[in-house]
């Protein structure tokens, strides 16, 4: 029986091959393409139904939204106004891999979309491991969780080029401490650009959303 290690990674390079046709593709049509990864309940369906209300009417947004089982997120994105949403049912698998990704873009017309976001499962685990060829990924962490997380997972830390910390409007209620999860966040990735933000008030949204306007319009320069 051959090895475990060598199968997973036979997998994984298989995966890099189709993650470089992707981003292949998504650089011909000038799509800004973001992963955003996460453990389950810290918030990435509501950043995203945040961000499709502030942005949607300036930007063409596609979004695939993976989940071991139910379509219930990508339901909530279509209820916040999103057009172009299709849902992922890995049915087990606990990250999105590219090959996935390769069979929902045939649904979208890449030539007309501005913004290409993936809601991968939520699992800070393995989702690090898997490119999908998007430009970066972006982790998203919550006050209720621990601000410990980036030392824990420094795999996603690593690999992540912005760290969204969600729910301030809870700070206090919690041992979280923002200076320490930023610091730890740093101790594993000093490129790390970080945002503070909360869903739920709206509080640093506008930071965000600037930001990611920038990324769009910079990917369209780029030759
Ligand atoms: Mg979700
Ligand atoms: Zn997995």
């Amino acid at each position: 029986m051959p090895d475990k290690i060598a199968i997973e990674k036979k997998v994984l390079s298989e995966n890099d091959l189709l993650a470089q046709e992707l981003r292949t593709k998504f650089q011909e049509n000038k799509v800004f393409v973001f992963n955003l990864v996460s453990s389950p309940g810290s918030g990435k369906t509501s950043l995203l139904e945040k961000t499709l209300g502030l942005l949607q009417d300036k930007l063409n947004i596609a979004l695939v939204v993976g989940d071991v089982q139910t379509e219930n997120d990508a339901d909530r994105l279509i209820q916040a106004g999103g057009k172009l949403v299709r849902p992922i049912v890995t049915g087990g698998s606990c990250h999105l891999d590219a090959n996935m990704i390769h069979k929902s873009i045939q649904q979208f017309n890449l030539n007309e979309i501005d913004l290409f976001v993936i809601e991968n499962v939520g699992n800070l685990v393995c989702p690090s491991s898997y490119d999908l060829g998007e430009d970066m990924k972006i982790v998203l962490i919550s006050t209720t969780e621990g601000d410990d997380k980036p030392l824990k997972y420094p795999g996603m830390f690593r690999k992540s080029s912005v760290m969204v910390v969600n729910k301030t409007d809870l700070l206090g209620f919690s041992d979280f401490e923002l200076h320490k999860v930023k610091e730890n966040a740093r101790q594993i990735n000093g490129q790390l650009e970080i945002f503070e933000l909360s869903c739920r008030t709206g509080e640093g949204l506008d930071t965000w959303i600037d930001w990611l306007l920038e990324q769009v319009i910079l990917k369209k320069k780029e030759i």
